[in-house]
């Protein structure tokens, strides 16, 4: 059985990871997406929330259903990868400026899996176009400003989002 982990803060969810997370179902009998505790990124949505987000958008998506699942790590990537058993990190890739970024982090991570004794490959998979320019920074940026985020992220996250919004004006 192949299982891929799916790394990510996902702070919130959009379109663009619910496209790579469908990719990736279609590749390893299981998909586990990860959501980083990582505190020090202060984010809107606590790990709780991301997590019921991120469940109920797959939910809507029957051809993900069963075989994605959602899951909390701290620490270090391949530690997590190796304890769930994953022969794969899948990320996504958007444009140029992700490339640097992501080629530093896979190739640290093989590194670091290479010495632990159990390789990990970083399998990269192009973002949709119509996502391309979308991330979860922007979305929040523009959902915060007041700016119609619809059709970028699920609805239930779009309601969030203005919700946060109205508590904290
Ligand atoms: P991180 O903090 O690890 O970058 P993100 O939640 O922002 O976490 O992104 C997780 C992964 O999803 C990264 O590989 C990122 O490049 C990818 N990603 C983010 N937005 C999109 C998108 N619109 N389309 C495809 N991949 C994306």
């Amino acid at each position: 059985m192949s299982l891929a982990v799916y790394p990510g803060s996902f702070d919130p969810i959009t379109n663009g990871h619910l496209d790579v997370i469908q990719r990736a179902s279609r590749l390893f009998d299981r998909v586990v997406v990860g959501i980083l505790v990582n505190e020090g990124k202060r984010p809107l949505f606590s790990v709780e929330e991301r997590k019921e987000q991120i469940e109920r958008a797959l939910g809507s998506e029957p051809e993900a259903a069963g075989r994605v699942t959602v899951d909390r790590f701290e620490g270090l990537l391949v530690d997590y990868a190796h304890r769930r058993g994953a022969t794969a990190i899948v990320r996504g890739l958007r444009a140029v400026s992700d490339y640097e970024y992501e080629l530093q982090m896979a190739l640290m991570n093989r590194r670091l899996a290479d010495a632990g004794g159990h390789p990990l490959e970083t399998v990269f998979l192009m973002a949709h176009e119509s996502y391309s320019y979308l991330s979860s920074r922007l979305v929040k940026e523009v959902a915060m400003l007041g700016g119609d985020v619809r059709g970028l992220v699920p609805d239930h996250v779009a309601a969030a989002l203005s919700a946060r919004r109205g508590q904290s004006s």
